[in-house]
């Protein structure tokens, strides 16, 4: 497997002089093409931050963040649009389709804003909506589906232009334990036998369990990691649990 996202030494600091925030404080860490990595770590210890750095929604203070080859952290503000709309898909915890559009019309925006045509984009969204059990919702509006199939029509939305990298902000944060369990199945889906390469903040141990690599942040620092390798579901939870209680943060049994 190849490297695609290096994340270097990178920090972020919040405030000033006198009251300073080391939100990221040195992280390091490689995502391989085909990875599907969780990142876990208590209330404050900065997992959103890294996420939002990757993302560019937010400027790292110091570091590196390299994407394909392409140094990603040092880009102006007009070409960071391009890269979050061609190299970056989004999930995030409360879906964000757009109510008036059609599940066929949220799936497609992205390659609309690419400036693909209807009927390549079409073809696409047809092949992601099978693969994804949500064919038969094309058709309907956001608030005709329930949460899960919400979040699964996100899912496709983040896929379809084949993205390098998928990043997911605790994509089960509003959904309730069957629901997660299959929108977590459907993540696993899209890493194993489509290609993606999975980046979620989660703090539930049962949903990083799901995951390949999981990543604890502690003050803004990698504190330790789990590798999944072939261990089963349940004992990667319990691994998680056993970290989570040493690190002293909060886990969801
Ligand atoms: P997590 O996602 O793990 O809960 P965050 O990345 O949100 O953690 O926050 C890490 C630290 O940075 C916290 O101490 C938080 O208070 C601080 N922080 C986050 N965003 C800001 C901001 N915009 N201004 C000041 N401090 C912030």
């Amino acid at each position: 497997m190849s490297t695609l996202l290096q994340i270097n030494q990178v920090t972020k600091y919040y405030g000033n002089e006198k009251v300073l925030t080391k939100a990221l404080d040195g992280i390091s860490f490689k995502v391989m093409k085909g990875d599907f990595i969780a990142i876990m770590g208590a209330s404050g210890s900065g997992k959103s931050t890294l996420l939002n750095c990757i993302a560019t929604i937010d400027n790292v203070s110091g570091g590196k963040i390299v994407l394909a080859g392409e140094e990603i952290s040092s880009k102006k503000e007009h070409e960071l649009a391009k890269y979050r709309r061609d190299q970056l898909g989004f999930i995030f915890q409360d879906y964000n389709l757009l109510d008036t559009l059609t599940v066929k019309e949220n799936i497609v925006l992205p390659l609309n804003l690419q400036g693909v045509s209807e009927e390549k984009s079409a073809n696409l969204c047809r092949q992601i909506a099978t693969e994804l059990g949500i064919i038969e919702h094309l058709n309907k509006f956001p608030s005709e589906l329930s949460g899960g199939q919400r979040q699964r029509v996100a899912c496709a939305r983040a896929l379809i232009t084949t993205p390098s990298v998928i990043l997911a902000d605790e994509p089960t944060g509003a959904l309730d334990s069957t629901n997660s369990k299959k929108l977590m199945d459907t993540l696993s889906l899209m890493n194993e036998k489509m290609g993606a390469t999975i980046l979620m903040v989660t703090h539930d141990a049962l949903v990083g369990a799901y995951a390949k690599r999981v990543l604890f942040l502690k003050d803004g620092k990698l504190w330790h990691e789990l590798y999944k390798g072939d261990k089963t579901l349940q004992t990667m939870h319990k691994e998680i649990l056993a970290t989570m209680a040493l690190l002293g943060g909060e886990g969801r049994v």
